[in-house]
C-alpha cells in the first residue's frame, strides 16, 4: 500500500493497522488495474466465496485469514444473500441492510474487528487497539457493534449532537461493552471528523503508538473498510446475471448515495478490478458539493452546512475522494498533496486537465431537494410497493435526472440501497402518508402497520434499552477526550 500524498508505503497489515498514512494521506493500491483478477470466476461464487477472493486480492497480507474472516457474514445478516437485490420497477435496489445495525455499514464493520485482531495474532502485537471515529450517524452504531467486548480493542465514537437521526442516537447511546465509549460533540460531523484527525496527528508523528496503545480508525479512511464494500459490487452482478437480465461482460450502471465517496470508490475499485461496471453515479443530498466538483472540477467546502433527512450524506469534506484524485492523476502524489493543502487552508481546490477528464468519463453526479426525496419515497412506495430510506431515495431521485443526462447509458442500473426505513421512520412515514408521533419508536410501529412491513429486531428491541452514555463535549475538547 502506498501513501496518496508521499512515496511512503507500507504493508498491508499496517496500513489497516494504521488508517492513515504518517503523511496525513490515505493508503492506496497503485497497481490494481493491473494485477489480473479471475472476474468470471469469482462471479460463479457464493458470496462467502467472493469475499475471500477479492479479501485476499485486495488484501495479500491477510490471505491466510481471509475465508474465516469473510464467513462472518451468515451469523450476522439476515438475508441469505447478505446483500440481496430487488427489482423496483425498471431497476433495481441493492438492499445492503440486512446486518446488525440496518446500515449498510455494517458490511464493512463486521469485519474490520477480524482484520485487525488478524493482525495482532499474525504480527504477535500486545499492545492494545484503540478505535477513533467520527460519525455522521451510521458508521458509529456499526463500529460499535463491530468492536464491543473484542479482546485487546477499545473503542471511541463521537457524534454530532444534533446532526444524527433520534433512531442512531438511541442506537448508540444504549451501547453496550465493556471497552466503549460514545461521545456528543457541539458540532456538525466535519467537527467531529476534524478533531479525530488531529487527535491521530497529536498522538505520534509517525507510529500513532505510545508504549501500550495503537491508534486507529474505523472510518472510510481505512483501506480495510472499503475493500469489504468492494464484494457486493460483484454480488449485484452476479445476481444480475442470475436473474438473465444480463451476460457477462455487459456493463452496469450504479448509483450511489454519497457522503464521504467510501461507497461510491468501493465501486471504482471493482471496476478497476475488471468488473463490467459502466457508470458511476454520484448522488448527493442537498450538500452537493461532490456535484459541483464532478461536473466542474471546483471542490469548494466553503458553503452552509444543511442538515438535511439523510444525516449520513451531510458531509461537506469528502475525505476518500483524495483517492480518487490519486487515481485519476495516475499517482500524481505532489499533485494530491497541494490539492488537500489547499482544501486545508482556503477550503476549496481546482482539478484540471486529463485527471478531471478521467473522473468525469466514469462518474456522472446529481443532487436533489427535500422535496424530492420525499416525493421519491411515496413514488417508489405507490408505484413500487418498495420501501425506501431517505438516503436510498436521493439515490432513486438522482437516477430519474440521470436519464435525462447526455451521458445516460441505458445500461441496467443498480441503486445501492444504504438503511433500513426504519431507521429514519417519521420521515418515511409522513412520504408515503402517514403521521408520525412525537415518540420516534412508536412512529416505526406505525410505518410497520401501515406497510406491512416488520421493524427491524435491532430497531424494536432498542426501545427498551437503558441509556449507558451521556457525555457530551464542545468540538474543541473532541482531541483531549480522545486521547484521555
Ligand atoms: C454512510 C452512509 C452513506 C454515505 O456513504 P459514503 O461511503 O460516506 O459515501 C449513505 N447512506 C447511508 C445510510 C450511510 O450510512
Amino acid at each position: 500500500m502506498q501513501s496518496t500524498r508521499s512515496n511512503y508505503t507500507a504493508s498491508d497489515t499496517a496500513a489497516v493497522l494504521q488508517g492513515i498514512a504518517p503523511d496525513g494521506g490515505l493508503f492506496v493500491d497503485p497497481d490494481i488495474a493491473s494485477r489480473p483478477f479471475d472476474v468470471a470466476g469469482c462471479l460463479q461464487l457464493p458470496y462467502i466465496g467472493m469475499a475471500e477472493k477479492i479479501f485476499s486480492h485486495l488484501l495479500p497480507g491477510f490471505r491466510e485469514k481471509a475465508g474465516e474472516i469473510a464467513s462472518v457474514y451468515p451469523g450476522k445478516f439476515s438475508s441469505e444473500k447478505i446483500t440481496p437485490l430487488t427489482k423496483v420497477g425498471e431497476d433495481y435496489a441493492l438492499e445492503l441492510y440486512h446486518g446488525p445495525t440496518s446500515a449498510f455499514k455494517d458490511v464493512a464493520l463486521s469485519v474490520l474487528p477480524l482484520f485487525i485482531t488478524a493482525v495482532k495474532e499474525m504480527e504477535g502485537i500486545e499492545k492494545q487497539i484503540s478505535i477513533l471515529t467520527a460519525t455522521s450517524g451510521d458508521t458509529g452504531k456499526a463500529a460499535l457493534e463491530g468492536f464491543h467486548d473484542v479482546p485487546g480493542t477499545d473503542i471511541t465514537v463521537f457524534f454530532p449532537d444534533d446532526g444524527v437521526s433520534p433512531m442512531q442516537k438511541a442506537q448508540m447511546v444504549t451501547q453496550v461493552g465493556s471497552n466503549v465509549r460514545v461521545c456528543a460533540v457541539r458540532g456538525n460531523f466535519d467537527d467531529c471528523q476534524r478533531g479525530v484527525k488531529e487527535a491521530f496527528a497529536c498522538f505520534g508523528k509517525t507510529a500513532r503508538e505510545d508504549s501500550s496503545r495503537i491508534l486507529s480508525s474505523a472510518n472510510s479512511i481505512n483501506i480495510g473498510r472499503l475493500v469489504p464494500q468492494v464484494v457486493y459490487y460483484f454480488s449485484a452482478y452476479a445476481q444480475l446475471m442470475e436473474s438473465e437480465k444480463n451476460r457477462f461482460g455487459d456493463p452496469v450502471d450504479f448509483v450511489v448515495p454519497t457522503g464521504n465517496f467510501g461507497d461510491i470508490l468501493a465501486g471504482y475499485l471493482a471496476r478497476e478490478m475488471g468488473l463490467p461496471v459502466g457508470r458511476l453515479i454520484c448522488a448527493s443530498n442537498a450538500n452537493n458539493v461532490l456535484t459541483d466538483f464532478i461536473s466542474t472540477g471546483v471542490y469548494n467546502r466553503c458553503r452552509p452546512f444543511l442538515k438535511t433527512s439523510s444525516p449520513s450524506m451531510d458531509i461537506l469534506i469528502s475525505s476518500n475522494l483524495e483517492r480518487m484524485l490519486f487515481y485519476a492523476s495516475r499517482g500524481d502524489t505532489s499533485l494530491v498533496s497541494s490539492l488537500m493543502q489547499s482544501l486545508n487552508t482556503e477550503g476549496t481546490y481546482t482539478l484540471t486537465g486529463e485527471p478531471l477528464k478521467r473522473i468525469q468519463s466514469v462518474f456522472s453526479a446529481g443532487c436533489c431537494t427535500e422535496a424530492e426525496t420525499s416525493d421519491t419515497i411515496a413514488e417508489l412506495w405507490n408505484q413500487h410497493h418498495w420501501l425506501s430510506d431517505t438516503h436510498t431515495a436521493v439515490g432513486f431521485s438522482v437516477l430519474k435526472k440521470y436519464r435525462a443526462d447526455p451521458a445516460y447509458t441505458g445500461n441496467p442500473c443498480v441503486v445501492l440501497s444504504t438503511a433500513s426505513p426504519f431507521k429514519f421512520p417519521a420521515t418515511v412515514l409522513s412520504a408515503i402518508g402517514g403521521i408520525p408521533s412525537p415518540d420516534e419508536f412508536e412512529t416505526a410501529f406505525l410505518l410497520s402497520e401501515k406497510t406491512g412491513i416488520p421493524v427491524p429486531q435491532n430497531i424494536s428491541d432498542l426501545r427498551k434499552k437503558p441509556v449507558l452514555h451521556t457525555d457530551l463535549v464542545d468540538k474543541s475538547e473532541v482531541v483531549s477526550y480522545a486521547l484521555s
